[in-house]
């Protein structure tokens, strides 16, 4: 299955109808994917062994990167909408995350103060008080919880290390419901996180954090195992109806 990797620590603008003009940054390698997690549907393909033997790169190289790009684009009149952590794998495994956080908001101030800044992380990082203070800084923490059930979430996400939902539920509570939570919905031979149990439990988890959004999608490009389906815009609107029922801001993005 094709999957990519992106080659440069800032990338972009790529215009998208929701966001805007958006800017990607990518702190892990290029070669590889870098992540705590390895999920079945990761746009990135699956871990390779030794991934994480490839540097990841510097501070240094961070900030002349987003200094450079953010000025080149302002000097040629180009402004942008959203500055996106994104990239090959777990942006808070990085180890200067919070500087680099602290770098982006500066240059956003100085360049784009009309930008937002959004993280995607999957949550595995939330035992860090340094990694939950630097997201608290951005506009959109953007945290996942696919599966409220341990078992179904070993497999859809294949986590290395000791994670447990309700330690990711934990971490979230810092946020005092002032996150984005993601959930990726599949189905397939190998995970269906639409059963009406794997919902049940999505939707205490939900209601436990109270997220002030819920950014529901499914799988748009190749994925790393066969047999992984797309979830429709239509069964992706009636999983989200008992919440929506409840008064949550949820986005589908199909
Ligand atoms: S958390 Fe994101 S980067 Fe990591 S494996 Fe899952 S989809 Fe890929």
């Amino acid at each position: 299955m094709a999957t990519f990797l992106w080659d440069d620590i800032v990338f972009g603008p790529i215009h998208s109808r929701r966001v805007g003009r958006s800017l990607g940054i990518n702190l892990l390698p290029r070669e590889a994917k870098v992540c705590t997690f390895d999920c079945v549907y990761c746009e990135c393909g699956g871990l390779k062994r030794g991934a994480e033997k490839h540097p990841l790169p510097t501070l240094a190289q961070v900030r002349e990167a987003i200094e450079g790009k953010f000025a080149a684009l302002s000097a040629g009149g180009q402004g942008v909408d959203s500055i996106s952590f994104t990239g090959n794998g777990e942006p808070t495994l990085h180890p200067d995350f919070p500087a680099i956080i602290d770098i982006t908001l500066k240059a956003r101030d100085r360049y784009f103060p009309e930008a937002v800044v959004s993280v995607f992380s999957n949550a595995t990082r939330l035992d860090r008080p340094d990694v939950v203070e630097a997201l608290k800084k951005v506009d959109n923490p953007i945290l996942k919880i696919d599966c409220a059930l341990d078992d179904m979430a070993a497999v859809m996400n294949r986590p290395r290390g000791g994670y447990t939902v309700a330690g990711a539920i934990e971490g979230m509570k810092a946020f005092d419901g002032n996150f984005v939570m993601q959930t990726m919905l599949v189905r397939g031979p190998v995970v269906d996180n639409t059963t009406p149990e794997a919902l049940a439990a999505w939707y205490d988890a939900v209601r436990l954090l109270k997220p002030r959004e819920v950014m529901l999608y499914s799988v748009s490009r190749d994925t790393p195992v066969a047999g992984i389906e797309k979830v429709s815009f239509e069964d992706l609107s009636a999983a989200a109806a008992p919440l929506v029922a409840d008064g949550f801001n949820i986005q589908i993005n199909a």
